[in-house]
């Protein structure tokens, strides 16, 4: 008996359900917030992370980030403005070993000086 379960991309919680299929996505429910969310939202999640650090520690701006993403400005602004970090963690690095060890796992991808 193998039991899955999916934590919520929204308070983190495990107490998900599966709540049928749409558009050939699975949905989950989760019980302790009441939202239904589809599995490809974690994908979602770790992009808002990174662009909200691009954002917030690389003082990168809304066109430097359109350009570096290929997004609508708009949607860059509405992507910031409705991400809530993990964690509200007034010292950048110890923000940075989280995001390091949890979300990314290429480095590389980060120039180098940057941190
Ligand atoms: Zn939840």
């Amino acid at each position: 008996m193998i039991k899955k379960h999916i934590k919520c991309p929204l308070c983190r919680g495990s107490k998900t359900t599966k709540k049928g299929i749409q558009d050939g996505k699975q949905r989950y429910f989760c019980k302790d917030c009441k939202k239904v969310f589809r599995s490809k939202d974690r994908k979602k999640t770790k992009f808002l992370l990174k662009l909200w650090i691009s954002y917030v520690f690389h003082k990168q701006t809304v066109r430097e980030l359109h350009h570096a993403y290929e997004l609508d400005r708009r949607t860059i602004k509405k992507y910031l403005d409705d991400y809530q970090p993990p964690e509200k963690e007034h010292s950048p690095r110890s923000v940075h070993l989280v995001v390091d060890a949890t979300y990314f796992g290429e480095r590389k991808k980060t120039p180098a000086g940057v941190f």
